[in-house]
């Protein structure tokens, strides 16, 4: 469904990413990983087509995605890593008037049904009179998350969805994205917490804006040879990117971008 070729992202005459490969298939879970600083957001930007990149192509459904970007972007849901949902108003109003804005074409009665299955698939049912303000990390993930699923998108951008929840409420979201996928929606997440890894059906490591692993959770450990997924981050560092950038290029993983 989605394809990036040598994607390449130059900011303030700084090359963030460098020929960065990828690929989303119809109902995928898919977790990009990285150290602080790597370009995981600049690259979730690049492939959304919500900043696009100077280098290298996208493609959505096979077409240019930022040369379509008028017309597919409806299909596109992306949650920023900071909450922009106001605050004060609860969660029912917040997608009501979200619904309000973005399905301008729907009716009232098909916009409170949509807005009622929103809050029913990310478990916010009693919350659902409750300000923002008052909620946990959790579920006011949940309502930004929500706000990007009104409209049905194909796929789904979150960057660092589960960065500051306790461990319950990292697993618990993790969780909803994978039901997302399994529901026929893909669904790309960044975040550097190396736990609900196996949830996912591809892992991107990113190290230095490069591409240093795409490919199945199960396999990142031998690829890595390391025996827990925390300890990639150390392995990381013994060498270069572009070292790394190269073995996934000749590793038999790296069929999954091509
Ligand atoms: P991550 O999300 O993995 O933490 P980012 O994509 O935010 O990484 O940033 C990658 C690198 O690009 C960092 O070194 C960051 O300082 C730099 N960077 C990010 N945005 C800009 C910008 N607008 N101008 C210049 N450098 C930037
Ligand atoms: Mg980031």
């Amino acid at each position: 469904m989605l394809k990036a070729r040598k994607v390449g992202v130059q900011l303030g005459g700084v090359q963030i990413l460098q020929s960065v490969d990828f690929a989303v298939n119809e109902g995928e879970l898919i977790g990009v990983l990285g150290p602080s600083g790597s370009g995981k957001s600049t690259l979730l930007l690049a492939l959304s087509g919500f900043r696009p990149a100077n280098e290298g192509t996208v493609t959505f459904d096979g077409k240019n995605l930022y040369e379509s970007f008028d017309e597919v972007k409806a299909q596109i849901g992306f949650v920023p890593q900071d909450d922009i949902v106001p605050s004060a108003l609860t969660v029912e109003r917040v997608l009501g008037y979200a619904a309000e804005l973005r399905l301008r074409d729907v009716d009232v009665e098909e916009r409170g049904r949509r807005v009622d299955r929103t809050i029913a698939k990310l478990g916010l049912g009693e919350r659902r009179t409750v300000r923002v303000s008052k909620l946990s990390g959790g579920q006011r993930k949940r309502v930004n998350v929500g706000v990007e699923l009104l409209n049905d998108p194909r796929i789904l951008f979150a960057d660092e969805p589960t960065s500051g929840l306790d461990p319950a409420l990292e697993r618990s979201l993790t969780e909803t994205f994978r039901k997302m996928a399994d529901g026929g929606s893909s669904v790309v997440v960044t975040t550097h917490i190396m736990t609900s890894l196996e949830l996912y059906d591809r892992l991107a490591v990113i190290v230095k804006g490069r591409l240093a692993y795409f490919g199945p959770p199960d396999g990142a450990k031998p690829y890595f040879d390391v025996d827990d997924f925390t300890k990639i981050y150390a392995r990381l560092d013994s060498h270069p990117a572009v070292d790394w950038h190269n073995r996934f290029q000749k590793s038999e993983h790296a069929r999954h971008v091509r």
